[in-house]
């Protein structure tokens, strides 16, 4: 009915520098809605806890008062909502379904960008609630003032309340969190090799999740008890297949033919001005610092060039490079560019 993920709960949710605050107020919150923050706004990148955290204050609050009216929904949720009741004639129904409850929490509001029917319903929505001092918990993974198309009388209103945002675990975070997973799921992980995985996954708690189901899995699969060798193999096909998305030698060859105004096939042509051939240069320099492909391999994907080519192009940039700043902030602006 409410749609609530009952794992999605205060307990199980490691508080840390990125998301102490926002934990505060979801606490606060689930305990007298409607009245401090209102409405709560949750900001931040994905897989950082947003759900899990809003999700939380409605499970806490039908835990602690089990007659509060919670309705969770995500953005989409309530679009196709609102165009079925218009289609079917049912928008009173529609409306008494969103406005006749305690706490609304709408997840991923960004994908109201561009929406001008559903924003000038969930405006009335949200008017109804607020004046009857009913508690509204939305998220997104920006701003409100960075969401394309939002209407700025919503955009005003979203800020009325607290807008806080959650940014990426930090390093003994991350630990703390695969430790209470790694309990939860019963497993049985040293304490370096739980920091290990923290170490190797830095980038939010969807991915470190992910990587904890991976090793488990290779580890039932081999029938090997879970340790720091074990994770560091069964992490290096994810590894891998990050690197396999990395650059290609066509990615380098095109940045670099769009930088310096002159065509792909000049770039891997035979023409000799300078002005063709710098480029062509630090194209073949860049493909060998950033891939690992063979210089044979660079060569052919230049026009069918013999690898001494290649190497010769390679000494020839990383000796301009010593004495020429101009040069190194270039190739330097490409770099950041491709990366
Ligand atoms: P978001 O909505 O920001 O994209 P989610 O709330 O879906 O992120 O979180 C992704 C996963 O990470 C969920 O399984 C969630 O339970 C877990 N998670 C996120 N933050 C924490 C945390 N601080 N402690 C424990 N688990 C977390
Ligand atoms: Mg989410």
């Amino acid at each position: 009915e409410n749609h609530l993920n009952p794992n999605y709960t205060f307990d199980n949710f490691i508080i840390g520098k990125g998301n102490q605050m926002a934990h505060a107020a979801a606490l606060i919150v689930s305990e007298e809605p409607g009245k401090l923050y209102n409405p709560l706004f949750f900001y931040g990148g994905v897989g950082l806890g947003k759900t899990h955290l809003m999700q939380a204050i409605g499970n806490k609050r039908l835990e602690d008062h089990p007659e509060t009216n919670v309705k969770y929904v995500t953005s989409e949720a309530f679009t196709n909502d609102f165009i079925n009741a218009i289609q079917t004639n049912r928008t009173e129904e529609f409306r008494r379904a969103y406005r006749d409850v305690d706490i609304l929490m709408v997840d991923d509001i960004q994908f109201f960008a561009q929406k001008e029917g559903t924003q000038e319903e969930f405006f009335h929505t949200f008017n109804d609630l607020y004046n009857n001092d009913k508690q509204i918990v939305l998220t997104s993974d920006r701003v409100p003032q960075e969401i394309p198309k939002l209407q700025e009388r919503l955009v005003s209103r979203f800020a009325w309340g607290l807008p806080v945002d959650i940014t990426p675990p930090d390093l003994e975070t991350r630990i703390a969190i695969l430790k209470n997973k790694a309990k939860l799921d019963n497993l049985v992980i040293p304490n370096d090799t739980l920091s290990y995985i923290a170490g190797q996954i830095d980038s939010n708690v969807r991915e470190l999740e992910g990587a904890l189901s991976r090793v488990q899995a290779y580890s039932k699969l081999k029938d090997e008890p879970i340790t720091t060798d074990l994770v560091y193999e069964a992490l290096r096909g994810l590894k891998l297949s990050q690197d396999n998305r990395q650059l290609s030698i066509v990615d380098i060859q095109n940045k670099v033919a769009s930088y310096f105004h002159i065509s792909i096939n000049d770039l891997k042509g035979k023409k000799r001005m300078k002005s063709i051939v710098m480029p062509r240069q630090i194209a073949m320099y860049l493909s060998r610092e950033m891939t690992s492909n063979s210089l044979p391999k660079i060569g052919k994907e230049f026009g069918g060039k013999d690898h001494t080519t290649v190497i010769h192009a390679c000494d020839k940039i990383a000796e301009i490079i010593k004495l020429d700043a101009d040069l190194r902030k270039e190739i330097s602006d490409i770099k950041s560019a491709l990366n």
